[in-house]
């Protein structure tokens, strides 16, 4: 059965790799994007995530051109990173605003129609690190652990109606976000990962469908790791 997709930050990066696992298998995808347009075959619309007004009229957008969004991928997201006693609260806040609120923003825009259909799927993307912590990423870090408690809690209110909420925590994913850490990091991230290497975005693209898809319709409050076994014992 095909779906109305929603995908965050879908014109690029793990985004963009879910929003094309989406349409490949027949779904009407939609992306969100703050001004590069949307790639090829997406419908695009232009939606900050920070800004409530802004996800409502996206939202809006959606439902006109493919109908109520029944798959909501919360996926935007940035970092910025720096340590603890340097990290202003501006730099703090911006992340958590960006990652942890605009997901609950999408979410909640997202459940009204879900529950008139008595359906629907939330998979917010989160991180390992969201679990192990990061040196340098408490902003970051806070803000990813936070998706657990929101999915978690979406599962416990809206559960009885054939909503599921999910959490995916890729590890390190080849996109721009982790195209800027130096060699040397890289060397040695490469050497904690079991799977000693790094994710393309099409396999984080493969969790998400599955857990979008009827075979995961019992699993709802789950964190499920894509992360090469990294992030193993949390
Ligand atoms: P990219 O940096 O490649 O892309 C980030 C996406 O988020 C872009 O589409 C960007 O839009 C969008 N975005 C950022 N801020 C906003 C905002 N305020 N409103 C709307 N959209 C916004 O990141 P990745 O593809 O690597 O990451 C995607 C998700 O996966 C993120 O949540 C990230 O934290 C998470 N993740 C990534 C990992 C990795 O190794 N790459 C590992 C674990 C988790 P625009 O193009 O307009 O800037």
């Amino acid at each position: 059965m095909s779906r109305t997709v929603l995908v965050t930050g879908g014109n690029r990066g793990i985004g963009l790799a879910i929003a094309q696992a989406f349409a490949k298998q027949g779904d009407r995808v939609a992306i969100t994007h703050r001004g590069s347009g949307a790639p090829e075959g997406l419908f695009g619309v232009r939606c900050d995530i920070t800004d409530a007004a802004s996800v409502d009229a996206a939202f809006s957008a959606v439902e006109a051109e493919l109908g109520p969004v029944e798959v909501l991928i919360a996926n935007a997201g940035i970092t910025d990173d720096t340590l603890l006693l340097r990290m202003s609260e501006e730099q703090f806040t911006r992340v958590l605003d960006t990652n942890l609120t605009g997901a609950y923003r999408c979410a909640k825009r997202a459940s009204g129609k879900m529950l008139r259909a008595r359906w629907g799927r939330m998979i917010f993307v989160s991180s390992v690190v969201g679990l192990s912590g990061g040196a340098g990423q408490v902003n970051y870090a806070a803000s990813k652990a936070g998706l657990v408690g929101v999915a978690r809690s979406i599962t416990r209110e809206l559960g009885t109606r054939n909503i599921t909420a999910n959490v995916v925590a890729p590890g390190f994913i080849e996109t721009d976000m982790t195209a800027g850490l130096s060699a040397d990091r890289k060397a040695e991230i490469l050497k904690s990962i079991p799977a000693g290497r790094m994710a393309a975005p099409d396999e984080v693209a493969a969790v998400v469908t599955w857990l979008a898809g009827d075979g995961a319709g019992y699993v709802s409050g789950a964190v499920i790791p894509v992360d090469g076994g990294l992030g193993m014992g949390h």
